[in-house]
């Protein structure tokens, strides 16, 4: 460390630059070893109380969140990200984080990497031409370029959110299976109950056809109010305009009893908050869920606290 410390002295000599310079370099220097070394509350700590930048470049371009892919920190990456990091930022060699964790064979580095990102990060490509995919399968880390080409494929298939296409698949099942009931019932009401062309109904006969069709609409009304309802989203942290500057967003969570606790998988890089136990992030809806429990394409709603 003394002999790092020396180094950025002396380079800083030699250019002549001011005192308030070097303290600012060293900062921006101390995340990187933060991220190197795996110090997530120490990282935490210099950017919550001393304002240092999570996201400063290197000399070769490489930021911290670069360093703890590499080194796979999985609770320094969920940090970072919570912090803003650029997923997308390209090295000297034009390698992104997931490039560096593909490189070393981190699966929970990608894991974390790709739930926080999207489909572009699999595609980009290095100078040399190769995605984190296919790096991870020339250093022959299977696992790890298995579960990168399953995610592309996955998120291949997810259609891309704009088009119509898209748009149409995050609807989920429920509006078909709606129409197709509702569809159903007025075609036994119009075929069977009211059709002149069959046997009347006796009072008795009638009287459950229509209950029948009561309690369908019933069930079709539930299943709308289902399908809507708010299953316990977690309100997302919006960085408020009116805070100034030398007052990060992360001060609002500095004393939250999770992060104290060193429980850094409670952070949403998505969302920006910290989440309560037993909520999760669900990547169709965008958002976390309070006890949530898995995505319903029929229902197309999370199953969670509500
Ligand atoms: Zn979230
Ligand atoms: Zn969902």
């Amino acid at each position: 460390m003394s002999r790092w410390f020396a180094s950025v002295l002396s380079e800083r000599k030699k250019q002549n630059d001011g005192c308030i310079l070097i303290v600012n370099w060293t900062w921006l220097q101390t995340t990187h070893v933060a991220a190197q070394y795996g110090q997530t509350a120490f990282l935490y700590h210099i950017v919550s109380k001393w304002n240092a930048d999570p996201d400063a470049p290197d000399n070769d371009g490489r930021s911290p969140l670069h360093w703890a892919a590499y080194k796979g920190f999985a609770d320094c990456i969920r940090l970072l990200l919570f912090l803003d990091a650029y997923r997308g930022r390209q090295d000297k060699e034009g390698c992104t984080p997931l490039h560096w964790a593909a490189i070393r064979g981190n699966l929970e580095a990608c894991t974390v990497l790709v739930q926080a990102g999207k489909r572009e990060d699999l595609i980009v490509t290095d100078n040399t031409g190769l995605t984190p995919a296919q790096l991870a399968s020339d250093k022959n880390h299977r696992q790890v370029a298995f579960f990168l080409g399953n995610a592309r494929k996955l998120l291949d298939k997810r259609f891309d959110g704009n088009s119509t296409l898209g748009k149409l698949s995050k609807l989920g099942l429920a509006p078909a299976l709606w129409c197709l009931i509702l569809l159903l019932l007025v075609t036994y009401m119009h075929s069977v109950i009211m059709a002149s062309d069959l046997p009347k109904l006796t009072a008795g006969f009638g009287l459950l056809a229509w209950l029948g069709v009561f309690l369908a609409s019933g069930g079709l009304a539930l299943f709308y109010r289902c399908s809507r309802k708010d299953p316990g989203y977690i309100r997302i942290n919006v960085h408020d305009p009116q805070m100034k500057d030398d007052e990060p967003l992360l001060k609002i969570e500095i004393n939250n009893p999770a992060l104290l606790a060193g429980n850094w998988s409670q952070l949403c890089a998505t969302c920006k908050i910290v989440r309560p136990l037993r909520a999760k992030h669900c990547s169709t809806c965008d958002r976390c869920v309070e006890q949530f429990d898995h995505h319903c394409p029929w229902v197309s709603n999370c199953i969670g606290k509500v």
